[in-house]
Formats: C-alpha cells, sequence, structure tokens
C-alpha cells in the first residue's frame, strides 16, 4: 500500500500511541517524494527524485519565512501538542535552509507550545552536511536511521543516492553526542535479522552509543512482495537480544503504536 503524500508544509496533528499528539512540518515537494533514500519499504513507494543534491527541485521547496509563517498560525490553533516534528514527503535536512528552519520552529515552540518537543526523522545522510549536524543540536528528539550492520544490506535496504558512503555515516553517527536510533526490522529478501547482521548491527550500536532505539517492523503490506514482517512477539524477543548484546536502551514498536 502506498500513502498519500502530505499535501501541505503543516500536517496533522496526528496521534500515536509512541509519541503522543504531533504536528508535521513537511519540507519536500508535495508532488513527488524527495529523498537520499530509496527504501525497499517505503510506505511513499519508490523514490523517483533519488539524491544528496536538491538544487533542480529548489522551487518546490517551500522557503524559510513561508514554513514560519504557517507554523505560527498553525500552533495556537493545533490544541496541546507533544511533538511538533520534521517528517514529511522524503528526507528533511535536504532542505538547504534545515538550519534556519530548525532555529525558527525552536523559537515559535517556545513561544507558543512550551511544552512540545521538536523532533526529527531523518535517514541520516543530513549528518554529511557540518551546519545540519550543528542544527541537531537544537533539537529535543533527533531520531535517525539506521537499518543494517553492513555495507551490502545497506544498500539492499536503503537504496542510497550516489555519494553516499555507509562507512562513513556511521562515523558520523558515533561522533553525535545525543542521538536516537530508529530501525526497521524485515524478514524475506533483503533481511536484516538473521544472525550474522544482528551481530554486525549489535557491534554499530555499541560504537554509536544511542540514547535510545527504537526498533519497528513493515506494519501493512508494502509494494515490495519479497520482504516480510517481523511479528510483534518476535520484535519484542529481538529488542530485549539486541539491547543485551549491544548493552543500550532498546524499544520495540508493532503496528499502531
Ligand atoms: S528515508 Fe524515509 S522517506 Fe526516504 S525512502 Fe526511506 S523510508 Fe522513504
Amino acid at each position: 500500500m502506498v500513502y498519500m503524500l502530505q499535501q501541505g508544509v503543516i500536517y496533522g496533528p496526528i496521534q500515536s500511541r509512541r509519541y503522543g499528539r504531533s504536528l508535521g512540518i513537511n519540507l519536500s515537494p508535495c508532488r513527488d517524494k524527495l529523498c537520499s533514500f530509496d527504501c525497499i519499504y517505503c510506505h511513499y513507494g519508490r523514490t523517483r527524485r533519488h539524491t544528496l543534491d536538491v538544487t533542480e527541485h529548489r522551487a518546490e521547496l517551500p522557503g524559510a519565512a513561508e514554513v514560519a509563517r504557517k507554523l505560527a498560525a498553525a500552533l495556537p490553533r493545533a490544541g496541546p501538542l507533544d511533538l511538533i516534528t520534521f517528517s514529511g514527503n522524503g528526507e528533511p535536512t535536504l532542505h538547504p535552509a534545515f538550519p534556519e528552519i530548525v532555529e525558527a520552529v525552536v523559537a515559535l515552540r517556545e513561544r507558543h507550545q512550551p511544552a512540545a518537543r521538536v523532533a526529527l526523522l531523518s535517514n541520516a545522510t543530513g549528518l554529511l552536511r557540518p551546519e545540519v549536524r550543528e542544527a541537531l543540536s537544537r533539537l529535543d528528539l533527533p531520531i535517525l536511521k539506521l537499518d543494517a550492520g553492513t555495507e551490502e544490506t545497506f544498500r539492499a535496504i536503503n537504496g542510497p543516492a550516489a555519494g553516499i558512503d555507509f562507512a562513513e555515516l556511521v562515523s558520523l553517527l558515533a561522533a553525535q553526542p545525543r542521538v536516537y536510533l530508529q530501525t526497521v526490522l524485515l524478514d524475506g529478501e533483503p533481511a536484516n535479522t538473521t544472525p550474522g547482521e544482528l551481530e554486525a548491527y549489535c557491534r554499530l550500536l555499541r560504537r554509536i552509543g544511542p540514547l535510545e532505539v527504537h526498533l519497528h517492523s513493515i506494519d501493512r503490506p508494502v509494494a515490495h512482495r519479497t520482504i516480510r514482517l517481523v511479528p510483534a512477539g518476535r520484535l519484542r524477543e529481538l529488542a530485549r537480544r539486541i539491547g543485551d548484546q549491544a548493552g543500550v536502551p532498546v524499544r520495540a514498536f508493532s503496528a499502531g503504536s
């Protein structure tokens, strides 16, 4: 099943058991997903605009002033929020003005919704830009993707755009002082749940030292039919084993959480 793309800069609020009530910010175009990954399980389907360089898509991205204006209008009307979340139709950190937008969002949160945390759901490729690394320190919940323990599985699951090197991403994650990791576990082909993959993944977790790891699986059928969901009970069991092996806090989230 392919989701409908968000049709604006601000969307929601969306209620989830995991994060509570969240207002979303979409910094990507509304016609097409724009992402530096082409994940095999992506709910938005294949990535047709697959790049680290968004220059040719710039005209379709919202300006920093537009994002601030729309958020300033939405926040007082949204009701009490737990989160304000950068997510949307692709990879938020690809936006050239991402650091400036983060500053504006944090200031607006303080003015209109001081109890809400500012979160980012990202595939981690923004870490390649120093100014994005700096901006991440302003966020309450920087949640970055790590779906593999090895380069081969990373390429098979995440389909990175040209110029993205797995070893470099892992080093950048390890250099982050505060990071939450999010991992989608998959059975089938390709899988990241084989004993060898899990061992390599746990080695990386030990090296990165995240504040917390959030484990998920796909929660509905996706277009790629060779991959399979990891059932809720096994996901919980894997969370326990990975937490023990890697020595980091790990939580499992199943469908609807
Ligand atoms: S990083 Fe996110 S938006 Fe991009 S292809 Fe993967 S799942 Fe989809």
